[in-house]
């Protein structure tokens, strides 16, 4: 349990006693251990993610994280272990975690919470693909320097075959466990990396022949993903593609307090976690939405406990709690009446019983 920064610690402990309900139900006995990450850690220990926390999670079959950071550590260095964010990057490759799922799913019952109108994404199912460990975050050269005009700066867009197959591969493994559609989605018109991306997840294709793949460049994905989001079934993309194209269909849901992501790797081992921040203007008052991070805890039991009983379970309760109207402020329509953290987890708990 890494619960981190800001509303980290409140939303992972609702996720944590939504979990424990519903493992038990299922009849799994986990076992918890709490570590400090983030600014709590660079508070106590100096460094973001210290390397024993780093073999506590190898040690785990999964961690639940929080968030991490916050205005007090904003004036570390960049690329500085006393950087909040250093533990998330330490974490994925650390762990080898090279898969982020997100999946974004509208319950009709929900589609008047979007942002977009409600009959354009009421039925929305989509699971995007992120890969995570490469890409412009990562490959170097990465730097800045000087030249005789002034400052300059690089970052590398890079991928390997061996890099992009395995993501492909998860992404068509998944599609097989849906509707058995995949898209995927490059820049392959402009783009020497995507198309060396477009080449490999085509290549991968022959082994998936009940799975249909197409392609779609970045753009007009963007577009259609506001346009016709639900006509999409798993989607698998870059690193950086997929960081904006999953806070965009953050917003067909409505806010970012709702949605989960799992991040895997090779194995059964998973990271998973809230895709929202530490929000630091809303702890400590009890007024986070908990939900992307029980959804979160649903993905856990799904992914790495295989527990899919259990993990419905979570997903039936959260929707029947919306379903009853109960709204936290990030969800809540003009005059609504607002619930907080702790009302929104009881109900969801009181759901699963
Ligand atoms: P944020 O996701 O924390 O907040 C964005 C907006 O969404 C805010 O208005 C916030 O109040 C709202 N929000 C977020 N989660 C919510 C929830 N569960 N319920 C209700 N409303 C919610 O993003 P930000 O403001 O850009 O960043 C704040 C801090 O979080 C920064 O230090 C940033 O670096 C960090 N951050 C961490 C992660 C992570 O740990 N994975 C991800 C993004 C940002």
């Amino acid at each position: 349990m890494l619960a981190g920064d800001g509303i980290g610690p409140e939303v992972t402990d609702a996720a944590r006693r939504v979990l424990d309900a519903a493992g038990r139900a299922a009849g799994l006995s986990l076992e918890y251990v709490d570590d400090l990450v983030g600014g709590a850690a660079i508070d106590a220990h100096g460094t973001a993610l210290r390397p024993q926390t780093l073999d506590l999670c190898r040690r785990s079959d999964a961690v639940l994280f929080g968030a991490v950071g916050g205005p007090r550590w904003d004036d570390a260095a960049p690329g500085s272990t006393a950087r909040p964010g250093a533990a998330i990057l330490g974490l994925r490759k650390g762990l080898r975690l090279y898969a982020n799922l997100r999946p974004v799913r509208v319950d009709p019952a929900m589609a008047h919470l979007s942002a977009i109108k409600p009959e354009r994404v009421s039925g929305v199912d989509l699971l995007v693909v992120r890969e995570l460990t490469g890409g412009l975050y990562f490959s170097r050269p990465k730097r800045r320097y000087r030249t005789v005009r002034g400052e300059a700066a690089v970052d590398t867009m890079r991928y390997t075959t061996t890099e992009i197959e395995r993501v492909a591969i998860r992404a068509f493994e998944l599609a097989r466990g849906r509707r058995h559609r995949l898209c995927s989605v490059d820049k392959a018109n402009v783009l020497e990396s995507s198309r060396l991306w477009r080449e490999v997840v085509s290549s991968v294709a022959p082994r998936f022949p009940d799975v249909s793949l197409t392609h779609m460049l970045v753009d007009s994905f963007a577009m259609d993903l506001i346009r016709r989001p639900a006509a999409f079934d798993v989607v698998l993309t870059e690193n950086l593609f997929g960081d904006i194209l999953t806070d965009e269909a953050s917003m067909l849901v409505g806010s970012l307090g709702m949605l989960p992501s799992a991040s895997l790797g090779a194995g059964r081992r998973g990271l998973y976690e809230p895709i929202h921040g530490s929000a630091p203007d809303l702890a400590a008052r009890g007024v986070a939405n908990p939900i992307g991070a029980i959804l979160s805890a649903a993905l856990l039991l799904r992914f790495t406990l295989r527990s899919e009983n259990a993990a419905s379970s979570i997903e039936r309760a959260v929707t029947a709690a919306l379903v009853a109207g109960l709204r936290t402020a990030d969800i809540a329509a003009a005059g609504e009446p607002v619930v907080g953290t702790e009302t929104m987890t009881s109900a969801i708990l009181d759901g699963l019983r």
